[in-house]
C-alpha cells in the first residue's frame, strides 16, 4: 500500500517539476519537455505494475510488457506497437494516423514513429473509439491544424466515461489489482477532453484522399460501445479496425462487458459485421496485438462472428417469446458446432443475458421485490436464525462435492450474508470458488471470468483467520 502512495507522489512530483519547468517555453519545446517528463512517470508505473506478484498470469497484465516498436506492416502503413497500437499511413501530402494509444505509452511510440518517419506531418488523427487506450495520445500528437475525427456519439461516451471515471476505476483495480490506486487526474495524462472536428454519423462515412491514397472512414456501431469508427483503405483493401473485434480474430463478441459500460446493441454489431464484410477485406489490423492476413481465415471468420452473433440473438428472442426465463436461456443457448467459436474474451452466455436485458431491461416480471430497494440479503439473518448455519454450510459443502459449485455459493451467501466472519461457510466458499474457477480455465478460459473468480478468492482468503 504505501509502495502504491509514493508511486503516486513520485508522479506527482514529476509532473509538477515538469510543469515548473517547461512554463515560459516556446509551445512545441513545452510539448517536448512534457512528453519527456511523462515518459519518466511511465517507466516507474510499469515497473511498478509488472513487478506486482498479482500481474503474473494475468493476460491484461501481458499487454504492459509488449515490447514498443515501429513496424512497416504495409508500404506506408505504420504501426507503434504497446498496449494498444498507435497506427499512421503515410503519404507525400500529409500523414493520417489512426488510434493513438494509452497516454503513458506516447513517448516511446512517438519517438518509435518519428524514427521510422523523418519528415512526418500529420493532417488527421482517427479515434477509433473513446476508450483511454486510443484516445490517450490525441493531446500530445495534435497541433493547431490537426483534423480530429471521431464518431458523433465520441462525445456522449467521453462524457459519460468521464463523469464515472471513480466508478470505472474501482471496477478495473478489482479486476486488474496491480493497478495504481488512485485515478490519474492531472494534466496531459488525465482522461479525455479530445475535441473532435469532423465527426461520422451511423450508416455514414468521411471520405477525403490525399497524396494519391484514398481513405473512408467508417460509423461501425455495436462493438467497443456506441463510437466505433474504423478506417478502410481501399486501395490496398486494409481495415484498420480498432477494437472492433477486440484483442482475438475470430472470436465471440463482446457485446457485454464486466466493467460495466453501456449494455451494447447487438444488431447493430450485426449489421456492421455485415458492411464490413461487403468490403473484402485483406488485410485487418487492430489497435491491441497483430494484423491478420489470411485472407481467408479473415472472410471466413467474419461470416462466423455475424452468424454466431445472429443465432445467439435469434435464440434468446425466440426464448423470450416461449416464456423462459434468463436463467434457462443462459444454460440453454450455445453456439451450434460449426459456429464454434473462442469465447476467451466474449462469453455467450453473457450475451444471451445482454440481449435479453437490452429489449426487456432490469425488471425481469418475476418478483415483486425487483421493483423495489430492499434486497433479499436484508433477510439473510432471518433465514440463519430461522435454520441453522452449520447444517446450511454443510449443505453447501455437499453442493460443492457433488459439483454444483453455484448452488453451494447461493447458500453461502445466505450464512456469509448474516455472518460476514463465519469461518468454516468461508472455507467453503473457497472451494466453491476454486471448483469454478478450474471449470472457467478448462472450458472457454474466458479472462474477465478468471479475473472475476480470482478477486473473490482473494477476498474469500483475506476473510478467513489465520
Ligand atoms: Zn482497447
Amino acid at each position: 500500500m504505501s509502495k502504491i502512495l509514493k508511486w503516486i507522489g513520485l508522479g506527482l512530483l514529476l509532473i509538477t517539476l515538469g510543469f515548473a519547468l517547461i512554463f515560459g517555453l516556446s509551445k512545441s519545446a513545452r510539448k517536448s519537455a512534457q512528453i519527456k517528463a511523462l515518459g519518466k512517470i511511465s517507466d516507474v508505473a510499469v515497473k511498478r505494475m509488472t513487478s506486482n506478484p498479482e500481474a503474473k498470469g494475468s493476460v491484461a497484465a501481458d499487454f504492459i510488457n509488449i515490447p514498443i516498436e515501429a513496424r512497416e506492416l504495409s508500404k506506408g502503413l505504420w504501426q507503434a506497437t504497446g498496449v494498444a497500437n498507435a497506427h499512421i499511413v503515410q503519404t507525400d501530402a500529409g500523414d493520417v494516423m489512426f488510434d493513438t494509444g494509452l497516454a503513458t505509452q506516447v513517448p516511446k511510440q512517438m519517438k518509435a514513429l518519428k524514427a521510422a518517419i523523418p519528415d512526418l506531418d500529420l493532417s488527421h488523427i482517427i479515434v477509433s473509439h473513446s476508450h483511454a487506450d486510443h484516445q490517450g495520445g490525441v493531446k500530445f500528437w495534435k497541433d493547431d491544424k490537426t483534423e480530429i475525427i471521431t464518431h458523433v456519439e465520441f462525445g456522449e461516451e467521453q462524457r459519460y466515461l468521464t463523469e464515472l471515471q471513480d466508478y470505472f476505476w474501482g471496477r478495473n483495480r478489482t479486476l486488474f489489482p496491480f493497478m495504481p490506486e488512485k485515478v490519474p487526474t492531472i494534466g496531459l495524462i488525465a482522461y479525455g477532453g479530445v475535441e473532435p472536428t469532423i465527426t461520422v454519423h451511423n450508416g455514414q462515412s468521411y471520405s477525403f484522399s490525399q497524396g494519391g491514397v484514398d481513405f473512408e472512414v467508417m460509423a461501425l456501431p455495436g462493438a467497443e460501445g456506441a463510437d466505433n469508427i474504423v478506417l478502410w483503405l481501399p486501395q490496398s483493401k486494409t481495415l484498420l479496425s480498432g477494437d472492433f473485434f477486440g484483442p482475438l480474430f475470430p472470436q465471440f463478441p463482446n457485446i457485454f462487458t464486466m466493467r460495466g459500460e453501456k449494455i451494447r446493441k447487438p444488431v447493430e454489431y450485426i449489421n456492421s459485421l455485415d458492411a464490413i464484410i461487403a468490403l473484402g477485406p485483406e488485410m485487418i489490423v487492430p489497435s491491441h496485438k497483430d494484423p491478420v492476413t489470411d485472407k481467408t481465415l479473415i472472410m471466413d471468420g467474419l461470416i462466423k462472428m455475424r452468424d454466431a452473433t445472429r443465432y445467439v440473438h435469434d435464440a434468446t428472442i425466440k426464448g423470450m417469446n416461449a416464456g423462459k426465463t434468463v436463467e434457462t436461456l443462459m444454460q440453454e443457448i450455445t453456439l451450434p458446432p460449426e459456429l464454434a467459436l473462442p469465447q476467451e474474451h466474449g462469453k455467450v452466455s453473457w450475451a444471451v443475458k445482454s440481449i435479453w436485458e437490452y429489449y426487456a431491461t432490469w425488471f425481469h416480471f418475476d418478483k415483486t421485490t425487483e421493483l423495489y430497494g430492499v434486497p433479499v440479503s436484508s433477510v439473510y439473518k432471518d433465514i440463519v436464525e430461522a435454520g441453522d448455519e452449520l447444517r446450511l454450510t454443510e449443505k453447501a459443502g455437499s453442493y460443492v462435492d457433488a459439483g454444483e459449485p453455484l448452488k453451494a455459493l447461493h447458500l453461502l451467501d445466505i450464512v456469509l450474508g448474516a455472518q460476514p466472519n463465519n469461518a468454516p461457510a468461508l472455507s467453503v466458499r473457497k472451494l466453491a470458488l476454486e471448483s469454478l474457477l478450474k471449470t472457467a480455465k478448462s472450458t472457454h478460459n474466458n479472462s474477465y471470468e478468471i479475473y472475476w473468480l480470482n478477486y473473490r478468492l482473494r477476498e474469500t482468503e483475506a476473510s478467513l483467520p489465520q
